[in-house]
């Protein structure tokens, strides 16, 4: 059971702006869990011509994904989204393009996916347990989550060739 934490009245549900939601019962208070979704960033990392992807820590072997973090107070996405390049590979990166916004329900999140270019030598951070490279023709978009923004990224890439 979740708390107040205003006032720490145990939460009840109900319906508020036409949703069923935890509130607080409590008369005066008026707290509600608004659960409002987070924005998460992310970077599709072009370095020496291949793709960084990046294995948190605590995701079996073979998963690999994009490198993604919370913004910070302040920030913008764009300097959310290199500050986290800059923590998690050790690169200096620029922001080429927006990808795009994407909506990861099952998390509460709501993604903004940019094409990002990094420069340096890559250097594990903390949060990290692996990366790997590669190239562009190789990479193939996952079902869920930031894979719609590799999907997306392929797709453009893809028209501006022959
Ligand atoms: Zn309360």
């Amino acid at each position: 059971m979740a708390f107040c934490p205003r006032c720490a009245t145990p939460l009840e549900e109900r319906i508020v702006d036409g949703r069923r939601r935890e509130a607080c019962p409590r008369e005066g208070c008026g707290y509600v869990l608004w659960d409002n979704p987070l924005p998460v960033v992310a970077a599709i990392v072009e370095h020496e011509g291949g793709i960084l992807l990046v294995r948190q820590a605590g995701w079996p072997e073979k998963f690999f994904g994009l490198v993604t973090g919370f913004l910070e107070k302040g920030e913008t996405p764009e300097e959310g989204v290199l500050r986290e390049v800059k923590e998690e590979l050790d690169l200096d990166g620029r922001v080429v393009s927006l990808v795009g916004v994407y909506p990861f329900v099952q998390r509460n999140q709501v993604i903004i996916a940019y094409h990002v270019k990094a420069e340096g030598t890559p250097h594990l951070g903390e949060e990290l347990e692996a990366f790997k490279a590669i190239p562009p023709d190789k990479l193939r978009p996952w079902g869920m989550g930031t894979g719609h923004a590799v999907r997306d990224w392929l797709e453009k890439r893809g028209a501006g060739k022959p």
